[in-house]
């Protein structure tokens, strides 16, 4: 904490100097959420929002003839393209396809709008040390942190194995973009434009391409084959611990509506959670999900996660991160 002061000084003063919104952002402590949560969230995206940071009169940060706003459009561009491509189900919207203003304000009422799955903001990095270099992700403690920085880290994870450019690790911050998305939502830097090695990194085809793939591998939970083989072992033992722990119960098929993943297990017995019967809970590397299970077809399962949902706001509460999934 001691150095936190610091540290928020020396960013302020940065920003300061450079014009940019003010923000503050420390490493988090909060718990890693497990891998099976995270995958089913992404299994389950039908509309991401992509937000090349600043854009028309906007510069953002500039080296030489190098523009943040040109870089972030080229990367949410091609980001759309790849998911395109591979995803041809999920929707995509851009907050701007082309060099123009968008207020910062109206980048996550986008999201918010479109009920997207997920807000994901593009920017490039900037600061007068130019020896500062690598990749950050950013999220916001808002009710969606959990999935949100389980994504930061998987992005981050990507960067590593992938680029050239060091990870610089998850990071909290307050930017109004990620603080007014009322869904999942992150921030990543990649690269720094006053780095002189990042530039030419995030300039070049081979750097864009990877870092581009390393975002979509990051939302999506893919890899390349070799630990896409590891995963499908990993599941199947999971699968295997199951199965032994369950031998007696059989299995219900269909659909289920998760709750939420809480680091602390919450009082069921009270307020928003009364609403509801029969609430399961697993324990899954040191995180509690809630769901409920039994519901045939899956229209069925959103009505139920619609009214939680609307009975949970009369309460001035809400369910983190409630959705719909396939009980297999
Ligand atoms: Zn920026």
């Amino acid at each position: 904490m001691k150095s936190s002061f610091f540290f928020i000084t020396i960013l302020f003063s940065l920003n300061f100097i450079f014009g940019q919104e003010y923000y503050f952002n420390f490493e988090t402590d909060i718990k890693n959420i497990d891998t099976v949560a995270l995958n089913a969230y992404a299994d389950d995206i039908k509309i991401i929002v992509i937000d090349a940071g600043h854009g028309g009169t906007i510069n953002g940060a500039s080296k030489k003839k190098v523009k943040e706003k040109n870089l972030t459009l080229k990367y949410a561009l091609a980001l759309k393209k790849l998911i395109n491509e591979k995803k041809p189900k999920v929707k995509v919207i851009m907050t701007r396809s082309t060099d123009v203003n968008v207020e910062l304000e109206d980048r996550p009422k986008v999201a918010n709008e479109n009920k997207a799955d997920l807000f994901i903001s593009i920017h490039v990095n900037s600061t007068l040390n130019k020896t500062a270099t690598g990749t950050e992700t950013f999220y916001y403690t808002g009710t969606h942190a959990t999935i949100s920085k389980g994504i930061a880290q998987k992005i981050q994870e990507q960067y590593a194995k992938n680029t050239a450019l060091e990870s610089r690790g998850v990071k909290v911050a307050n930017y109004q973009v990620l603080r007014e998305a009322n869904v999942p939502a992150v921030l990543t830097e990649i690269g720094f434009l006053s780095n002189k090695k990042d530039l030419k990194y995030i300039t070049s085809e081979k750097g864009q391409e990877k870092i581009v793939l390393s975002i979509y591998n990051g939302i999506f939970g893919e890899t390349d084959e070799k630990k896409d083989d590891k995963k499908d072992e990993k599941k199947d033992e999971k699968k295997d611990e199951k199965k032994d722990e369950k031998k007696d119960e059989e299995p219900v098929k269909g659909y289920i509506v998760q709750l939420g993943v809480y680091a602390n297990k919450p009082d069921t017995t009270k307020g928003k959670w009364t609403y509801t019967k029969d609430i399961k809970m697993v324990k899954e590397t040191g995180l509690y999900i809630l769901y409920v299970e039994g519901f045939k077809d899956k229209a069925e399962a959103e009505k139920e996660r619609d009214r939680l949902k609307e009975k949970a706001a009369k309460l001035d509460d809400n369910f983190n991160d409630i959705f719909v999934k396939e009980k297999k």
